[in-house]
């Protein structure tokens, strides 16, 4: 199948309000213009070098995404274009990106990444940190960042019972923040293998690599 056919099967299935995030890391550039041709403008990327390869190489109207983990001294590859960052698990990271959208005279929407999964390695926030961030004057002062939402990654697992009260849980998080801050609107959760489950559990922005472009070979 065309990645034009697996692309429109999924957007089919995503309720109009459930954003798709088409994850093409690993994946060359004819690949994504064939996403692209389909009518496809947003893409994620976990690496920030080659995401701005791409972005120098493929047409300026695609919305380029990190959903990766962000090492700060990275961050300044990416300030100038980059449309949302997903993964953002610290305050120091805040405060970077902060100052590298400074540099370009933007302001960078950004989700902070929640830890929900069972998982030690899965990079994240727990609530007490996320109210510890967004009731701080520090974090009030940051001008060139706006917080829009939260995006977590559940566990690896077969147990959908499990990866449901993940997301619950998620959302209930996401519900909260909206307590304290204004124009929460975006909550990143659903991977190739869960997004339907996301769906259901109040996600309105799936990430899917996998079910588009195919199995990714990272030899
Ligand atoms: C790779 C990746 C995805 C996409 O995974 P698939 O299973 O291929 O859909 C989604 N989110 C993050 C954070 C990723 O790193």
């Amino acid at each position: 199948m065309s990645i034009k056919d697996k692309l429109n099967i999924i957007i089919n299935k995503l309720p109009k309000e459930v954003s798709l995030v088409a994850v093409s890391k690993t994946k060359p550039n004819d690949a994504i213009l064939e996403a692209y041709e389909a009518g496809q403008r947003i893409f994620g990327e976990n690496k920030i070098q080659e995401m701005t390869q791409k972005w120098e190489a493929l047409p300026k109207d695609i919305e380029w995404h990190m959903i990766g983990h962000v090492q700060r001294n990275k961050v300044k590859y990416m300030a100038e274009y980059v449309s949302l960052i997903h993964g953002v698990d610290s305050f120091r990271l805040l405060k970077e990106i902060d100052k590298q959208a400074k540099k370009h005279n933007r302001v960078i929407p950004c989700l902070l990444q929640m830890h929900i999964a069972e998982e030690e390695t899965k990079f994240g926030l727990d609530s007490s940190e996320l109210n510890h961030i967004v009731s701080s004057e520090e974090f009030e002062a940051l001008k060139n960042i706006k917080v829009i939402g939260l995006m977590g990654m559940a566990t690896f697992t077969d147990n959908t019972s499990q990866v449901r009260k993940e997301f619950a849980n998620l959302k209930s998080m996401f519900d909260g923040l909206k307590n304290s801050l204004s124009d929460i609107s975006v909550l990143s959760m659903g991977m190739s293998g869960d997004y339907s489950l996301a769906i259901e559990e109040g996600s309105t922005m799936v990430r899917i690599g996998s079910s588009i472009f195919g199995a990714r070979n990272y030899s």
